[in-house]
């Protein structure tokens, strides 16, 4: 990944707004840029374009939507910031948290009037938010909301160009981004821009990357997207960019490793424990599925068990994921707890006290020792469930330091004349440090990031 400086350099072909990476980032700020007017090019390096976004749940935070309002939710995007300042400890930039938030409800309703993208509020209130404010379309599932935000691009006519991956910027003596070189069908290519989204997602697929920032995590075996190389910090470091929250990521405490799949944490809220091999729980499940991956990976072998009931099961086949690892035959069933342990491979007598302990406190309605309240509603009865996991990376949270549109700025802090960044490519919003991720804030700074970094780079051109 490089930076050519040449400022007398004339392309054969210029599109006023380029935009780099297809996930749900750089769809959403291309399709803001050709509302607002510019004529807009998506440059994708993989032949089928997903991203991180596809692999999402698809559950989009907003505060003040036409759907909260439906259901009689008050909700304000003050109160949205409140919960996200919570989980980061305070150490969220104030200014990305206020834009994000502010925006959230627009951003929800223009993709829904404009665009056809109808969003629905999900059920119930996600760990760390204090109501209801997750939004997803019908069909749930990133892949289904990265496919309509694509229809949308078509339908608009903007070009997204798939094996196409850039290596350059080219920028002019100013600094300006004057153009990017891509590599596509074995030809190195050039377009001309005026102005240039990054949106090509974090560093958490280049083991180099995380080992030199987030070495406290390099033991976590990463179950993101492979296009998460790192190319934006890697531009922005060669330019003088300042980059924030470094420290900060997106880790899951329960996937299934062989299918990089994460499975929904509603089902520890609703009732499951975790469990190592020893038959014996080492966590508050009810914690972040971000943070809890750590804990995961200090167990023997790195592997957890996650152990519920048909309640929670049924409660889980609603979920794209869960519904995936079923099909896929990972998840075992079996009627007494004995039987279950054999098939997993844990120990017996540890399984058996473990529920035995949890079912006592949730007859009582008490807590453990980790500080995880048990309810007599979520007991766990046979039949029983369970499936080995472990914990693992998905993305980075610290990125390209941006201002509250989009900008990309330098170490001094002035921001670049034509250069924007959204979603993972741009630091986040939960802080610098483990812990700080909240459910929803890598497709908030994606979806909500991307319409806030589109509109700019459009102005630039349009204006
Ligand atoms: C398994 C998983 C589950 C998740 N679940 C949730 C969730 O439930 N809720 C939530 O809010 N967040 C979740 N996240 C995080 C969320 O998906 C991401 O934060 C968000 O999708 C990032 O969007 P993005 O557009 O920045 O990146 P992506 O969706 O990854 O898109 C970036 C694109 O850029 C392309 N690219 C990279 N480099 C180049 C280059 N040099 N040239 C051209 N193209 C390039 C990549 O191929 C990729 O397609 C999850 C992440 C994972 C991995």
């Amino acid at each position: 990944m490089g930076i050519v400086v040449d400022s007398s350099a004339r392309f054969e072909t210029t599109v006023p707004v380029v935009v780099i990476g297809a996930g749900g980032a750089g769809a959403t700020a291309a399709l803001a840029a050709r509302s607002a007017g510019a004529e807009v090019l998506v440059l994708e390096r993989e032949a089928a374009p997903s991203g991180a976004t596809a692999s999402s749940s698809g559950m989009v935070p907003a505060a003040g939507t036409v759907e909260q309002k439906e259901r009689g939710i008050v909700d304000t995007p003050q109160r949205f910031a409140d919960d996200i300042q919570a989980k980061a400890n305070g150490c969220a930039n104030a200014a990305l948290v206020a834009a994000l938030t502010h925006a959230s409800a627009q951003v929800l309703e223009w993709l829904t009037k404009e665009h056809g993208i109808r969003f629905e509020l999900v059920e119930g209130i996600a760990p760390g938010h204090s109501l209801s404010r997750m939004h997803a379309l019908a069909d749930r599932g990133g892949a289904t909301l990265l496919s309509s935000l694509y229809s949308a691009l078509g339908t608009q006519g903007v070009r997204l160009e798939s094996s196409a991956h850039v290596t350059d910027l080219v920028v002019d003596d100013a600094q300006r981004i004057v153009a990017v070189r891509y590599r596509r069908n074995g030809k190195t290519e050039t377009v001309g821009c005026k102005s240039l989204v990054l949106a090509c997602n974090g560093f958490a697929g280049n083991k180099a990357l995380v080992a030199q920032y987030l070495p406290d995590v390099r033991g976590l075996p990463f179950a993101g997207h492979d296009g998460s190389q790192g190319d934006a910090i890697s531009w922005g470091a060669a330019l003088g960019a300042q980059l924030a929250d470094i420290d900060g990521f997106l880790a899951h405490g329960a996937v299934v490793l062989s299918q990089r799949l994460p499975l929904p944490w509603s089902l520890m809220t609703e009732g499951a424990v975790q469990v190592n091999r020893d038959g014996e729980r080492f966590v508050n499940e009810h914690e972040g599925y971000s943070e809890s991956a750590l804990f995961v990976l200090a167990q023997p072998g790195g592997l957890a068990f996650m152990i519920y009931d048909e309640r929670v099961h049924e409660i889980g086949l609603t979920m794209p994921n869960y519904a995936t690892a079923v099909a896929s035959g990972v998840i075992k069933r079996e009627t007494i707890l004995r039987d279950l342990a054999e098939q997993l491979g844990v120990q017996r007598e540890g399984l058996e006290a473990t529920i035995a302990f949890v079912n006592a406190l949730a007859f009582d309605d008490a807590s453990d020792e980790f500080g995880r309240e048990f309810r007599a509603t979520q007991m766990l009865l046979g039949p029983y469930y369970g499936v080995p996991v472990t914990g693992a990376l998905l993305g980075t949270e610290g990125g390209l330091a941006i201002d509250a549109a989009g900008r990309v700025l330098r170490k001094n802090g002035s921001p670049f004349a034509n250069l924007f960044a959204a979603g993972g490519a741009a630091r986040g919003v939960s802080g610098d440090a483990a812990g700080g991720y909240l459910e929803g804030n890598g497709l908030l700074t994606a979806v909500v990031g991307g319409y806030i970094a589109g509109n700019s780079a459009a102005a630039l051109v349009t204006g």
